[in-house]
């Protein structure tokens, strides 16, 4: 008899097959579940940095869950491009975060280094921010380095970028090639272990079921009897691709194939909400944000948000700044839209939920903006829970239950 443990997994972003792979990986037998993109499914629309960006020391459990999401995420990559056999695009090369006037850049040096540089940004850790080592290491004033021309932007050495896009496809690959059966339908809920798609029902009974299924999941979670307490918030973003003019809308494609280990004229800023990616000469624009579902920026709204910040940053955007009015006038713009989820706190939801009739459903959802760089450790996460049983921690940050309080 096959004991091996039984586990579908609804969602096919990012975070459903991390699941998935993990779970494979530990020995589970697994079925994936859900349309490949549904419109407004996050991953494929995001803008794909994973970034050190944020509170100087990792004090709340959230930021602590993004830098060692951020420290792991390079390995777990390689690991996907290794048993996918499928080349990522992923940039090395760290991010510019750009401060588009000297107020601005004052403000971020405030945030980043709250007067006294330290935690995962001290002088030891690799990761400070330049340019400010070599003057910090000397001994200098930052007031010196914040008024020189040079100091407009600080550059995040070790943050990265890949294409999410890219990444999904390659664990879909290995996830094929690993015997998992894909349904790519809708669920409508699931009733003891039982999975309901739009079609029909699923013949298997599965032993756990894991819910990643974005925005969705709420829905889901209710119509089979379980509810996240603090319920879920959702803002919409925005990226948009252009490519050279020369190039042509074919030409996206075939650079977002290509493997990019980190070439002359890549590059990755941000500023703001705003976040720009030019990788073998594709500019990829992205995380323009609007509360409400339906009033998201136009396509040229966003274009033409690339194009400022392009013109701001001469010296970060080097021979790629004059191009960008052409960019936004070529054919070649491809312009897509996502939701991200968050929760009441901003932290996600990692474990599981009591099902009103008994049993539970797993939960992985509501990453918010760092959904792609902490995806594989909520996964390792839950995954460990399946496997070897779900350790105490019903008040934890990420635990649904930490809202119980709150709502009554
Ligand atoms: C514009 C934008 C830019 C972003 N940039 C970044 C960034 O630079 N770095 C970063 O770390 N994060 C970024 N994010 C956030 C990140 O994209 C998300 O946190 C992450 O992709 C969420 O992944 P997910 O798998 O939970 O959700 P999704 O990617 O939304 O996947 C949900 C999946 O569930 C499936 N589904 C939906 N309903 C059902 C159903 N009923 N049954 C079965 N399946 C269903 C969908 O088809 C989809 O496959 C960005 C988000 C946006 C929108």
């Amino acid at each position: 008899m096959n004991s091996r443990k039984t586990v579908a997994v609804v969602g096919r972003g990012i975070v459903g097959l991390a699941v998935a792979r993990e779970l494979v990986l530990a020995g589970a037998r697994v079925t994936l579940i859900g349309p490949q993109n549904r419109r407004g499914s996050a991953t494929r629309a995001a803008q794909g940095i994973s970034s050190t960006k944020g509170l100087v020391v990792g004090n709340t459990p959230f930021f602590r869950e993004k830098i060692s999401g951020h420290a792991g995420l390079s390995a777990w990559l390689e690991g996907i491009e290794r048993d996918s056999g499928q080349s990522l695009p992923i940039h090395r090369g760290g991010v510019w975060e750009s401060g588009t006037t000297s107020q601005h850049y004052r403000e971020i040096v405030d945030r980043v280094f709250r007067r006294e540089p330290r935690g995962i940004f001290g002088a030891d850790s690799g990761l400070m921010p330049e340019p400010f080592t070599g003057a910090l290491r000397a001994g200098s004033s930052l007031t010196g380095v914040v008024e020189s021309d040079l100091a407009r932007d600080l550059r995040y050495p070790g943050d990265l970028w890949f294409d999410p896009g890219a990444c999904l496809d390659a664990i879909e690959k290995w996830l094929i090639k690993s015997y998992v059966t894909i349904f790519p339908e809708e669920v409508l809920a699931v009733e003891r272990g039982r999975v309901h798609l739009v079609s029909g029902s699923l013949p298997e009974t599965f032993d756990e079921v894991v819910i990643a299924a974005g925005p969705w999941s709420a829905e889901v979670l209710s119509a089979s009897g379980a509810a996240l307490p603090g319920g879920l918030f959702v803002e919409v973003g925005g990226t948009g691709i252009l490519s050279r003019p020369k190039d042509g809308p074919s030409a996206i494609k075939e650079s977002s194939n290509r493997s990019s280990q980190t070439r002359q004229g890549d590059l990755c800023v941000v500023s703001g909400k705003l976040s720009i990616a030019v990788i073998s000469g594709t500019l990829r624009a992205g995380s323009t944000t609007n509360p409400e579902l339906g009033r998201l920026a136009s396509d040229e709204a966003i274009a033409r948000e690339a194009g400022d910040l392009a013109a701001q940053i001469p010296g970060a955007f080097g021979r790629h700044a004059g191009s960008v009015d052409k960019m936004l006038k070529h054919q070649g713009y491809l312009p897509t839209w996502g939701v991200r989820v968050r929760t009441r706190d901003r932290m996600p939801v990692v474990g599981s939920v009591p099902l009103a009739g008994g049993g539970r459903l797993w939960v992985a959802t509501a990453f918010y903006k760092n959904g792609l760089q902490i995806a594989h450790t909520a996964a390792k996460t839950i995954c460990s829970e399946i496997m070897n049983g779900p350790v105490a921690r019903s008040r934890s940050p990420f635990s649904s239950a930490r809202f119980v309080e709150s709502t009554k």
